[in-house]
């Protein structure tokens, strides 16, 4: 397992899969990517991962791996990133279309802007609890696209093949049912 580590929360990721036993390793260069068959990109900002992920060039390599089907687990400013179409973002702002997926930065706004929430989630007994940081909101959906929990209304855990995105922060609290769920999808 590989966790971009360019920027955002990704120790908190590797402590996660440390804890269900998954050795995870933080990637920055091209050769840190070749090491790994799967990737999660963090939280943090969009705009800046997108930024730095073009000048250590790893932009092009990921997205290339991701074409070829590397599994990907995109949380928060990650959905940003592997979202086809992002709303609110800065123009020089690009993103790898991982799934067929249309976000809005800063999706909740001002007065929702960060909250916590229990949710229902497909394949899991209990609800996880789920930290939300200046989300982004899931707008539209391709129809391939497969829904896992959803907060009033709204998408926020999707997988559509390889690619499964969370508008929270999986990461932050210390349960790594998702983490083990994301194992289990690339097995
Ligand atoms: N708002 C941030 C962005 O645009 C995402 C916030 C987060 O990852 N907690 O990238």
């Amino acid at each position: 397992m590989g966790v971009l580590a360019l920027q955002g929360a990704f120790a908190a990721h590797q402590q996660r899969f440390a804890d269900i036993g998954v050795d995870a390793r933080p990637v920055r260069t091209i050769d840190g990517l070749a090491e790994v068959d799967a990737l999660v990109i963090p939280g943090g900002e969009s705009t800046t991962m997108s930024h730095l992920m073009r000048t250590n060039a790893l932009f092009e390599p990921i997205a290339d791996r991701i074409a070829n089907g590397m599994a990907v687990f995109g949380t928060c400013a990650g959905m940003i990133m592997c979202a086809s179409d992002v709303l609110d973002g800065r123009p020089d702002q690009r993103s790898f279309g991982a799934l067929d997926l249309t976000v809005r930065r800063n999706g909740y706004g001002r007065q929702l802007a960060s909250f916590e929430v229990d949710l229902d989630v497909k394949g899991l007994d209990s609800p996880f609890h789920a930290v939300f940081i200046r989300a982004p909101l899931a707008e539209r959906l391709g129809p391939d696209v497969d829904v896992l929990a959803e907060h009033d209304g709204v998408p926020v855990l999707v997988r559509h093949g390889a690619c499964t995105v969370a508008s929270f922060h999986p990461e932050l609290t210390p349960d790594g049912r998702l983490h083990q769920q994301f194992v289990d999808s690339i097995r």
